[in-house]
């Protein structure tokens, strides 16, 4: 499969996309920017790519500072359930 394949409608997720999922559920309301993501998670590989497909999942993705470095770029994050 090539990447562009794998664009779109999924009905699956990767080990990466999983493992961005548990991580913003540990930390549901804070938004986290691929590059925090990436150094908490292990064996992740394109953590930006993984996020974009992951929109569809109830996952927050947009441009502002980022809870742990403080830099605004392109983060993800849970929202808070009650
Ligand atoms: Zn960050």
């Amino acid at each position: 499969m090539t990447r562009k394949e794998t664009r779109g409608r999924q009905n699956y997720f990767t080990t990466t996309q999983l493992a961005i999922l548990r991580f913003l559920g540990e930390y549901r309301g804070q938004a986290f920017c691929g590059g925090c993501i990436d150094a908490r998670l292990v064996n992740s590989i394109d953590i930006v790519g993984a996020l974009r497909l992951l929109g569809g999942a109830g996952l927050y993705c947009g441009h502002a500072a980022c809870s742990s470095c403080g830099k605004v770029r392109l983060l993800a994050s849970l929202p808070v359930v009650n």
